[in-house]
């Protein structure tokens, strides 16, 4: 089902030329490119006209051993999951103390927790639906660590808690309050965002400047934002977290294309020498727009109105009706967007982007030092665990459940992206314990000869055939793996 979409009209020829797939030559030199900047020499991608693009072993591997790293290109925790997790917005890595973590998430749940933080208790009724059409919006996001989804909204889950005597939050969130052995989980420090915008923390300088100069500085509603308008901003982050925090993502995917494409326009006039800008047209010059998009267009597919998975609430007769409502949702956050970060060259790319065809976007799943920390004191022995228990019992059942929850979010990896699924896969998505920032690790399930494809599962291998296939329907897709062929009735 292809909806027509009415501002299509406006840049049709650009919006097209950015919509077309790349050429298998174009994905070839991308991922060459990509491969070579990373200095990956694990493996290769190729692709091939019956499968499209698929990542190869460029060397052997033995079973268990780590195959490579990824880099998303642009992610976003979830709004929900902010309240839970104290993240770094550039690379997802937990930062600040583990006393910050808590007091941070105890006192946020106190406030009734920030509405604007979207699905949150107070709102849960209109907004929760969608929170979580964000797990199955593609399907292809739900290979890793599928059964971890458990803290989207958790926080409005409602298991007897127990509140902490007055002052206790607020002396672990301003570090007056030391916890036992909190030593032993050292985070690194928190960075505020540089456009003072108190929404965006970093674990590093370079992680702050990296998110700036990628999306941030357009996406800021700092004083020192480059956004063209800070209320049209502030407008469209509200809409998004009410509605669906994937329309935050899809602005990291715009900005990053406009700021991609101010930095290579200029380097191209550099090359040509011509330094002087102020004589330069300032007309969308559609191959750079095309170089800035190439990243992003990696990972396009269906609009994704048309793509997202069906809650399970909704009636198939209301497919359409469905649809629809999401289209409209997706066009009223785009016209906020586009106030908000409006850029006259880059019009086209602001288009068809808000239709959010980006299909590739995988579940980022950062596990949480707090759960590793009461993991931690519940290993103790006598008598240091009894000692420790006296202070961090009351604050374990002041957080009940929700101690463990970890960061979750959405992200579009570029090579995880690009490889096939298998139902008896030699690879997964695995964070060791060393991975602990939003990178997506993949390691050897058996040995893995040079030349062999390297897949992965996207569902539960171990279903039964009908309900793998069933699963994988949501991929577009009919397994013909060698499990299935066996297993075909
Ligand atoms: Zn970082
Ligand atoms: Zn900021
Ligand atoms: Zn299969």
């Amino acid at each position: 089902m292809e909806s027509i979409c009415p501002i299509d009209s406006l840049c049709a020829n650009e919006i097209s030329a950015l919509l077309t797939p790349p050429s298998p030559l174009q994905v070839q030199e991308y991922y060459d490119k990509l491969l070579s900047a990373r200095k990956c020499s694990s493996v290769i991608v190729k692709q091939d006209g019956k499968f499209g693009k698929g990542v190869y072993a460029a060397m052997d591997f033995k079973e268990g051993e780590f195959i490579l790293k990824d880099q998303m290109l642009v992610g976003a925790q979830h709004s929900s999951n902010k309240i839970d997790c104290f993240v770094c917005s550039s690379c997802f890595r937990f930062i600040g103390t583990v006393e910050l973590q808590i007091g941070r998430k105890l006192y946020l749940q106190e406030l009734g927790a920030s509405r604007s933080h979207g699905c949150d208790i107070g709102d849960l009724s209109n907004t929760s639906e969608y929170c979580h059409e964000i797990d199955s919006s593609d399907g292809e996001d739900s290979f890793m660590e599928r059964e971890e989804n458990t803290g989207e909204c958790a926080s409005g889950s409602s298991e007897a808690k127990v509140r902490l005597p007055e002052g206790v939050v607020e002396s672990l969130m301003n570090g007056h309050m030391m916890l036992p052995y909190s030593k032993e989980f050292s985070l690194p420090s928190v960075v505020p965002c540089p456009g003072g915008c108190g929404e965006a923390y970093y674990c590093s300088t370079s992680c702050a400047e990296v998110d700036w100069n990628s999306s941030h500085s357009l996406l800021c509603t700092g004083e020192k934002s480059d956004t063209a308008c800070r209320e049209a901003l502030l407008k469209f982050v509200k809409h998004a977290n009410e509605t669906n925090d994937i329309f935050l993502l899809a602005a990291k995917a715009i900005s990053f294309t406009i700021v991609r494409y101010h930095n290579l326009k200029a380097s191209h006039l550099v090359e040509q020498g011509k330094y002087d800008t102020s004589c330069v047209s300032n007309h969308c010059d559609l191959s750079v727009l095309l170089e800035a998009w190439r990243p992003i267009s990696m990972g396009h597919k269906r609009r994704w109105w048309d793509c997202i998975a069906l809650p399970v609430d909704i009636n198939s007769s209301d497919e359409s009706a469905f649809r629809m409502q999401i289209r409209d949702l997706a066009f009223e956050s785009l016209q906020l967007l586009k106030r908000a970060i409006f850029d006259k060259e880059c019009e086209p790319c602001i288009l068809p982007d808000a239709k959010l065809v980006i299909y590739a976007f995988i579940d980022l799943v950062v596990a949480s030092p707090v759960e590793d920390y009461f993991l931690y004191i519940d290993d103790l022995t006598y008598p240091e665990k009894e000692e420790a228990d006296k202070i961090t019992k009351p604050i374990l059942d002041a957080l009940g459940e929700d101690y463990s929850i970890c960061c979750q979010g959405t992200a579009f990896f570029p090579l995880q992206s690009c490889m096939n699924h298998s139902c008896c896969p030699n690879a997964k998505a695995f964070k060791r314990e060393e991975d602990r920032d939003g990178q997506a690790t993949i390691i050897a399930l058996r040995s893995i000869c040079k030349g062999e494809e390297i897949t992965i599962s996207y569902v539960d291998e171990d279903l039964p055939f009908e309900e793998r296939q069933a699963s994988l329907a949501d991929y577009g897709f009919r397994c013909r793996c060698p499990k299935c062929v066996e297993e075909e009735p």
